[in-house]
């Protein structure tokens, strides 16, 4: 019997024990084709010797000095790294120990840049449905995925829920793309004023919208709405490209792709690529001057915070990705993997949407194409495609509720940058073959 306090309490799962390029083994010698890099963390795929090799020689050097004495080389050499290839404007990043610390940071870098510059009565921020952006209370309270917040809901900060931009299920036939961003920025637009502009902290949205709705990417225009929505007001905005940025849909950050610049960048799966547990907040000057005019710090902090170890698996990754040319590999094999998606599954009776950017692609599960109804959730669709993959050796990450945290099944494809042409076949072929075994297994 296991002593771990695992996830789900109900079905046993395999022992992993080792991790080569895009496959992982569990202990009784079984491979999977990892297509969903956990959860969009394995950008470099397992068992990387160059990343290895840097946390060995880190290791040796040294593990830990805590960030209240000391600062290392290496998360100096990581803040460059990271601060040379950001959006303009950008002078430094926080280091974190995963997604929800770099949200939660986030949130309190907002608010206290508005303490500091005088305008306290700044007290609440604004977000999307069909969002997650961590499973903390700050990072649970901003995201928008009902099924994850509903019995925390008394312990979260009140916040105002605009709806996610969801092109397959929400544009009107009648609206172009950019008609529909811009209906939804005259939405957001409603839900400041209703609050009062003046009383509004910051906007926050994933760039791509990762687990929650399967790769939802913004139509064009809506996000450069938003940030001259958000700048008319002096709001802030806060991207948050933990799932979706450090490479993963093809630049190194999605928001580069829209023309958009936030105040604030949440990183972190890619980051560190799953070698260690790190975050980070990327912050534009203007928030670090006022910190520094100001109270002369960051009221925040946690004891992992910059971690050596974590620092120098991060940079290796960093520096493997640009020594590469990763990103090219990964707008190259994402094109390939589009092609194979569409060609086996695009006339799919129950596949209604297939979407995505670089390397991140959401295939959304319906009973009827032509009207687009979801499956009844009591089949749970989502959790039978997870078993049937791993039955065939294929990762991915399904999840249910897509439309409105009820509702809806999808599956979350985000392969590792070095994925073969070979491997992009067998991801598809083994999807295909567990989305028509989960159909057959949970049919009335
Ligand atoms: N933000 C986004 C967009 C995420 O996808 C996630 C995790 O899936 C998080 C935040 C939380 O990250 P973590 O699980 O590392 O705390």
């Amino acid at each position: 019997m296991s002593h771990v306090l695992h996830r789900q309490l109900k079905f046993p799962l395999p022992v992993a024990v080792g991790g080569e390029g895009c496959w992982l083994i569990d202990r009784d010698g079984r491979r999977y084709l990892d297509a969903s890099g956990g959860a969009a963390v394995s950008c470099l795929g397992h068992g990387h010797p160059d990343v290895i090799a840097a946390m060995h020689a880190q290791i040796d050097r040294l593990a830990y000095a805590h960030t209240s004495f000391f600062t290392t080389e290496v998360a100096e050499e990581l803040a460059d790294h990271l601060v040379a290839h950001a959006p303009p404007g950008t002078s430094h990043a926080y280091f974190v120990s995963g997604g929800s610390e770099a949200v939660e940071a986030a949130l309190k870098m907002a608010r206290q840049y508005f303490v500091e510059i005088g305008q306290p009565q700044r007290e609440h921020f604004i977000a999307r449905r069909q969002s997650y952006h961590g499973n903390t209370l700050g990072a649970l309270a901003v995201g928008g995925n009902e099924w994850r917040r509903r019995q925390f809901a008394p312990l979260l900060i009140p916040v105002t829920h605009v709806s996610p931009c969801y092109e397959y299920r929400d544009r009107r036939a009648d609206e172009t793309p950019e008609q529909y961003g811009q209906r939804l920025v005259t939405e957001l637009a409603e839900a400041i004023d209703r609050l009062g502009g003046e009383r509004v902290i910051a906007f926050v949205a994933e760039t791509v919208v990762g687990a929650t709705a399967g790769a939802l990417t913004p139509v064009p225009g809506y996000l450069k709405g938003v940030r001259e929505l958000c700048d008319r007001h002096g709001i802030l905005l806060i991207l948050d490209e933990v799932m979706c940025g450090m490479g993963r849909t093809g630049t190194l950050h999605a928001c580069e792709q829209e023309g958009v610049v936030p105040d604030l960048l949440t990183v972190a799966k890619g980051l560190g690529g799953g070698y260690q547990p790190i975050g980070a907040v990327l912050a534009q000057r203007r928030i670090v001057d006022a910190f520094a005019r100001g109270s002369g710090m960051f009221h925040h902090g946690h004891t992992y915070i910059g971690h050596a170890v974590a620092c120098a698996a991060a940079l290796a990754v960093q520096q493997v990705i640009e020594r590469d040319a990763l990103l090219e590999r990964v707008q190259r094999q994402g094109h390939g993997l589009a092609e194979r998606l569409r060609a086996t599954l695009g006339t799919h009776p129950h596949v209604g949407d297939i979407r995505g950017r670089g390397l991140f692609w959401g295939v959304e599960l319906v009973a009827d194409r032509a009207t687009k109804a979801p499956f009844n959730p009591a089949r749970r669709l989502h959790a039978a495609v997870k078993r049937e993959a791993m039955a065939r050796g294929l990762m991915v990450y399904p999840m249910g509720g897509t439309i409105d945290g009820r509702r809806g099944d999808h599956v979350l494809l985000a392969p590792p940058f070095i994925v073969s042409d070979a491997e992009l076949d067998a991801i598809v072929e083994r999807l295909a073959a567990a989305i028509d075994a989960a159909l057959a297994a949970t049919a009335a």
